[in-house]
C-alpha cells in the first residue's frame, strides 16, 4: 500500500485552497462537507465561489498566492493548474510541514484524495494510488447505486441507541449479535424506508427486551418490473439483495434473480407455463409462515405490485396477521412496454387520459364502462386481454369507437424477444391471431398506438 487511507478531523481548522477554477471549488465542497474553515487564494474565481465568499461561507483573498498564505493552515491543496504555482505551493507547504496536495500532480503531494461515497456519517474514500482512475471512477459509481441512500440516517440511528444497548445487552458477545441482527432486521428496514417513527416505536421495544429480537420477519412486496433488469428500481435490488427468501413467480425471468442473494431461497408460486399455481389463500400463508420463522421475505411480482398484481390483496392478508410489509414500486407493463415501443401513453395532441384496464372479462364480475372507454381523446391499456381481444374490440365498436382506431400490441415488452404489431381496433383480433401472440402481451388503443415502431418483421398491416 503507497498510501494510508486516514479520516481527518478538519472541523473549524483553517484549509486553504489555492486556484479559484473547478478543480479548487471540488476540493472546497469537500471542505465545506467536512467544516472546515476554508480560504481560497486566487486572482480570479467562478461564480460559485464568489457565492460562497458573498455568503461568507468561505475567505476569498482576490490576488496571487504569497507564502504566508500558509500560516495556520492544517491543510493546503494547489488547484491553480499552473505547473509553477502548483509546484511551489506544494514545496512551501512541504517545507512547512503542511499535508499538501497538488492536483493532478501525486510526485508533488504528501496525500492523494480518494474518490469518495458519501452517506454521512458513512463515508467511503477509494484511491487507486492514480494507478486506475477510471477503475475507481466504476467502483465508486458501483457503490453510489448499492447503498441505500439512508444509509447515514441508519448508522445515526443505530449511534443513538448505543448507550442504551450496551446498558440493557451488557455481555458483548450478545451485544455483537443484537447488532448483527439489527442491521439485518426490520427496524433497519424501516429506517431505511424512510420510516423512522415506525423504527424507533420497535426499537424501543428490543431494546427494552432484547432477546425478541431476531423473531420477527418481514415480507416486501416488490415490483420486478416488465422484464428486463435494468427496469429494477434500486430500492427493488436493495431488497432482493437482503432477502433470506424470494417467492415469485415462474415468469419473473432469471435474469432478475440473479440480482438476488446466490445463498437466498427461491420458491415458486405463480402460474408456470403449463398452468399450475398456488392459489392466493396458500400463497398468504406461506407468506405469513417464512416471516413468523423470522425470515425477511421478498414477495417479487411483475412490473408494479398494485397494479393487476393482487399486491394489495397480499399486503392486507399480512396486515391482518400482523406481518410487517412493504411495498417497492415497480415498473408496471404499461410504461415498460410504450418506453421500449416508442409510443408515449399520453399526448397532448392525441390523449388527455390513460387508462388501465383488465382483459379478463370474468362471467358475473360487473363490466366496464364500454360508453366511456370508446369515447375518443384517450388511450387505454388492456392488461391480460390476449385470449379476449376480439370481444373486447367488439364492445369498444359497439359502443361508438370508430373501428379505424390505431391500436398496437406488445408481445413480451422490453425483453430480448420484444415484438410490436400494430394495427386498428376493428383488426386487433387478426392481427392477435395473424401473429400468434402469446401471452405476456399488452394492448394498446387510441391515437398514440399509431406512433409504435413496429418489430419491423412483423409490421405488417392486418
Ligand atoms: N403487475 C403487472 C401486471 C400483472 S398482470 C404490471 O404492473 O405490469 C399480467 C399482464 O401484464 C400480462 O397478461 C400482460 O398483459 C402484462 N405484462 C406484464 N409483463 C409484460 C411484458 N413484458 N410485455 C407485455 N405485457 C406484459
Amino acid at each position: 500500500m503507497d498510501h494510508l487511507p486516514i479520516f481527518m478531523s478538519l472541523k473549524g481548522r483553517r484549509a486553504l485552497v489555492v486556484g479559484g477554477g473547478e478543480p479548487a471549488a471540488r476540493k472546497v465542497r469537500h471542505l465545506r462537507a467536512a467544516s472546515a474553515e476554508t480560504t481560497v487564494v486566487a486572482p480570479q474565481a467562478i461564480a460559485e465561489l464568489e457565492e460562497l465568499a458573498a455568503r461568507g461561507d468561505i475567505a476569498l483573498w482576490r490576488r496571487s498566492f504569497a507564502p504566508r498564505d500558509l500560516d495556520g493552515a492544517v491543510i493546503a491543496f494547489a488547484a491553480t493548474g499552473i505547473a509553477e504555482v502548483d509546484a511551489r505551493v506544494a514545496e512551501l507547504a512541504r517545507a512547512a510541514g503542511i499535508p499538501v496536495n497538488a492536483v493532478d500532480r501525486p510526485a508533488h503531494s504528501t496525500f492523494i484524495m480518494p474518490a469518495i461515497v458519501d452517506r454521512d456519517p458513512i463515508t467511503i474514500g477509494i484511491s487507486s494510488g492514480g494507478t486506475a482512475p477510471l477503475l475507481v471512477r466504476r467502483l465508486r459509481a458501483e457503490l453510489e447505486s448499492r447503498l441505500p441512500a439512508a444509509l447515514g440516517r441508519l448508522a445515526r440511528f443505530a449511534g443513538s441507541f448505543r448507550t442504551a444497548v450496551k446498558a440493557n445487552v451488557r455481555d458483548p458477545a450478545a451485544r455483537a449479535r443484537f447488532w448483527e441482527r439489527f442491521f439485518d432486521g426490520p427496524v433497519a428496514s424501516a429506517v431505511l424506508d424512510g420510516d423512522e417513527r415506525r423504527a424507533l416505536v420497535r426499537m424501543l421495544a428490543l431494546v427494552n427486551r432484547p432477546q425478541s429480537e431476531g423473531a420477527a420477519g418481514e415480507v416486501a412486496i416488490v415490483g420486478a418490473g416488465p422484464g428486463d433488469p435494468d427496469l429494477l428500481t434500486l430500492g427493488a435490488l436493495h431488497a432482493l439483495q437482503a432477502a433470506d427468501v424470494v417467492v415469485l413467480d415462474r415468469l419473473i425471468g432469471p435474469k432478475i434473480l440473479d440480482y438476488a442473494r446466490r445463498d437466498a431461497e427461491r420458491i415458486f408460486v405463480g402460474k408456470s407455463r403449463d398452468g399450475h399455481a398456488m392459489d392466493q389463500d396458500a400463497i398468504n400463508d406461506l407468506l405469513v409462515r417464512l416471516a413468523g420463522a423470522g425470515k425477511r421475505v421478498v414477495r417479487l411480482k411483475g412490473g408494479d405490485p398494485f397494479i393487476f398484481g393482487r399486491g394489495g390483496e397480499e399486503q392486507e392478508a399480512l396486515r391482518r396477521r400482523g406481518v410487517a410489509v412493504r411495498v417497492v414500486p415497480g415498473v408496471t407493463a404499461a410504461t415498460g412496454c410504450a418506453a421500449s415501443a416508442g409510443f408515449p401513453l399520453t399526448h397532448r395532441d392525441h390523449a388527455s387520459s390513460v387508462t388501465f384496464l383488465t382483459g379478463q372479462l370474468q362471467d358475473g364480475a360487473p363490466e366496464p364502462d364500454w360508453a366511456s372507454l370508446a369515447r375518443g381523446s384517450q388511450t387505454l391499456v388492456v392488461y391480460m386481454g390476449v385470449a379476449t381481444a376480439g370481444t373486447l374490440a367488439a364492445r369498444l365498436i359497439a359502443h361508438g369507437l370508430d373501428p379505424a382506431t390505431p391500436a398496437a400490441v406488445v408481445e413480451n415488452g422490453t425483453l430480448p424477444d420484444e415484438r410490436v404489431v400494430a394495427g386498428t381496433v376493428g383488426s386487433l383480433a387478426a392481427m392477435v391471431r395473424a401473429h400468434g401472440i402469446a401471452p405476456p402481451a399488452l394492448i394498446v388503443i387510441g391515437e398514440v398506438a399509431r406512433l409504435a415502431e413496429a418489430t419491423p418483421a412483423h409490421a405488417v398491416a392486418v
